[in-house]
């Protein structure tokens, strides 16, 4: 049963700060693919929700004047997908929409409740580590914003501070221009499954070099993270199957998986040894290089 004691819908991003503001307790709902069961589970102590679901203001995908993609945080992960800007310039972040749960999910589901929620396993997570996304939060006075690396506390803690809301979030254009990225994600099914191990990679080559090499995990710790060894370890390297090897060696100096019910600690491991190769090798192959 669902303990909700009051829902309000808010009709603008200023109304449901000051939702938020008047009601402390309340929770935001966008989705709700994951506050419901929070909602209905009862343990983290809240009975109101602030409707954002739907609000035009927060759904949108676009170009600012810069070549910044902008992607508000209600955009779902349908919309993802299907935006021409998305498939052109990060597809990568495709890859991960199109991983998330089912038909259903991916209508509802946005990709600021993904952020927001802080888990490790968030499909889109790895790839906005790896476009070193910039999270715009506002609250009632206040603008800020906050690379999406520092937003991560804990497992389900996220710099948000009582009536704050992730408005869109910002992939500048040296971030992706050039670029090209793959987004595997292992789970042990193909749908409504959450990751095992998600892993985003994007790259730039001249010349068959890595001129930059990025490469973000989900599962792989406590939080979404980057792997910011191998990166500095890769960068210049030739592109071969050496570097392909060298890669799976290196990760396992940045990563932390642990066991849970879901797998062990040393089967995370391997398939983070295994994704890291595949997902570079796919990244490769959309930068036009042969292994
Ligand atoms: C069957 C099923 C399958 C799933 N499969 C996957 C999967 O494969 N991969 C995956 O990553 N996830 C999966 N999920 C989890 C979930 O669908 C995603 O995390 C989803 O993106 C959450 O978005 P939402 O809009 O539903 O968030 P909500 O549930 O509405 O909100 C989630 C949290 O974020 C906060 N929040 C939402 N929007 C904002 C905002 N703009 N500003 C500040 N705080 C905000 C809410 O208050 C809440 O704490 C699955 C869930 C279900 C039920």
């Amino acid at each position: 049963m669902f303990d909700l004691k009051k829902h309000v819908k808010a009709r603008s991003i200023d109304e449901a700060i000051a939702l938020l503001i008047e009601n402390p307790g309340a929770r935001l709902i966008a989705g709700g693919t994951d506050i419901l069961i929070k909602l209905r589970h009862g343990k983290q102590g809240f009975s109101e929700l602030v409707d954002i679901h739907d609000l035009p203001q927060l759904r949108f995908i676009k170009l600012d004047e810069n070549n910044d993609i902008l992607i508000g945080s209600g955009a779902v992960f349908n919309d993802i997908i299907e935006s021409g800007i998305i498939q052109t310039h990060i597809p990568m972040l495709k890859d991960a929409a199109q991983s998330v749960g089912g038909p259903q999910i991916r209508n509802v589901a946005t990709i600021g409740g993904n952020i927001c929620n802080g888990v490790t396993s968030a499909d889109s997570a790895s790839s906005l580590f790896a476009l070193d996304a910039v999270l715009e939060i506002r609250g009632r006075k206040t603008k800020r914003n906050i690379p999406v690396s520092d937003f991560y506390f804990g497992p389900g803690r996220v710099d948000l501070k009582k009536g704050e809301i992730l408005t869109n979030i910002r992939i500048s254009q040296k971030n992706y221009k050039g670029s090209s990225g793959f987004y595997y994600k292992y789970a042990m099914r193909n749908a409504m499954d959450i990751a095992t191990i998600g892993c985003a990679v994007s790259l730039k080559t001249k010349n068959h070099v890595l001129e930059d090499y990025r490469i973000a995990f989900g599962v792989a710790g406590p939080v979404p993270m980057r792997c910011k060894i191998t990166e500095e370890t890769m960068r210049n390297k030739k592109v071969s199957r050496k570097l392909l090897q060298d890669i799976s060696q290196a990760v396992e100096k940045d990563v932390n998986p642990r066991t849970s019910w879901r797998a062990t600690k040393e089967f995370r491991m391997n398939i983070i040894k295994e994704l890291c190769v595949r997902a570079t090798k796919e990244a490769l192959k959309r930068a036009g290089e042969e292994i």
